[in-house]
């Protein structure tokens, strides 16, 4: 027979754990459900300086501690990746090894993945140089030349973590602008490693069959082509939320994201949606901690008739 659960939460990452906590601290018997480690984002995250009451930690360290958090009031954490989750007043969570989970009600909180920039050379060249975190790898470019691709805040915040490793840092935005909020653009304009190159796309990721050797970019404007040379690639060019596993549920909008109201619950009873995979403005880990606890809370009352 399935393992059954008050609340199941599918991914651990800042609002799967708020959840967590909220879910088991009201006494409902709680999991939560990840495919790797608990952290999500937050452990790929070099600095943390807007998470109320600590002036600046890293994201690692903020990760653990919600962790440690999370399972304090009996909350279990399980492995295993989703691939369905069928509707019924028991919902089934169903993984790829075939394990199954049964709960009255199921928070999804897997979060966004890294987009891929789909040029010759990127996916053969994941792990010898391509890489979609720079907390993760940037240490293993130290003297080299790398390259960032994004204007966003994600692109900024990690080109400026690379600054401690690399020679230099080249920076290729497609406009002639970032989209990245004002702070973090002021943060990096005084770095002497990093320079912004504008107006450019990247098209060919080039390699000597062992590592990455250069990027080839190409301005928007005169199609003038370029081939910068780095050991590095870091694209950060945006996120697409991680909820193939629920096409069928008719809870989606167009761009994949979860649709929910005020009480992140969606149109199918007891399934609820929170953090970066909900469709909203602002994906920070405050307002993800936010969703997880609104949407436990709500979880809580329904299945104690409240
Ligand atoms: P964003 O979507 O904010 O930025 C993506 C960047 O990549 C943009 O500069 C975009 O250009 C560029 N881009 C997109 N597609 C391509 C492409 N095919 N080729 C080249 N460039 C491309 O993504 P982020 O990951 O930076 O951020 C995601 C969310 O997380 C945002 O809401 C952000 O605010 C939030 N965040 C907040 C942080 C904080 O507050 N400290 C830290 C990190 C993320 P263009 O502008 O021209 O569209």
């Amino acid at each position: 027979m399935e393992r059954q659960y008050d609340l199941l939460i599918i991914g651990a990452g800042p609002a799967g754990m708020s959840a967590a906590i909220y879910g088991s601290r009201a006494g409902l018997k709680t999991a939560m459900l990840e495919m790797g480690a608990p952290g999500g984002k937050l452990v790929k995250t070099s600095e943390i300086s807007n998470w109320p009451g600590i002036i600046e930690t890293d994201g690692a360290k903020l990760a653990y501690d919600m962790f440690q958090h999370s399972t304090n009031f009996g909350a279990e954490f399980l492995y295993g990746s989703v691939v369905k989750i069928e509707d019924g007043e028991w919902k089934t969570v169903v993984c790829d090894d075939g394990s199954s989970y049964e709960a009255k009600a199921v928070i999804v909180a897997t979060g966004t993945n890294e987009r891929q920039m789909n040029i010759p050379g990127e996916a053969e060249n994941i792990g010898r140089g391509v890489s979609y975190c720079a907390v993760c790898d940037g240490a293993f470019f130290k003297h080299q030349e790398v390259c960032v691709i994004g204007g966003g805040n994600s692109a900024l915040e990690e080109a400026k973590y690379l600054t401690q490793f690399a020679d230099n840092v080249h920076i290729i935005i497609r406009r002639d602008v970032f989209r990245a909020d004002e702070i973090i653009q002021k943060s990096i304009e005084n770095e002497e490693k990093i320079h912004v190159i504008r107006n450019s796309i990247p098209i060919e990721v080039k390699d000597d069959g062992m590592r990455v050797t250069g990027l080839v970019i190409q301005n928007v404007h005169t199609k003038e082509t370029q081939e910068i040379a780095a050991h590095g690639i870091f694209p950060y060019i945006g996120l697409d939320p991680a909820t193939s596993f629920l096409k069928g549920l008719d809870v989606l909008d167009e761009y994949g994201y979860m649709l929910v109201d005020e009480n992140c619950e969606t149109r199918v009873k007891g399934l609820y949606g929170a953090g970066d995979v909900i469709a909203k403005r602002l994906r920070q880990v405050v307002t993800a901690t936010s969703d997880g606890a609104i949407a436990a809370q709500h979880a809580f009352h329904e299945i104690k008739g409240i």
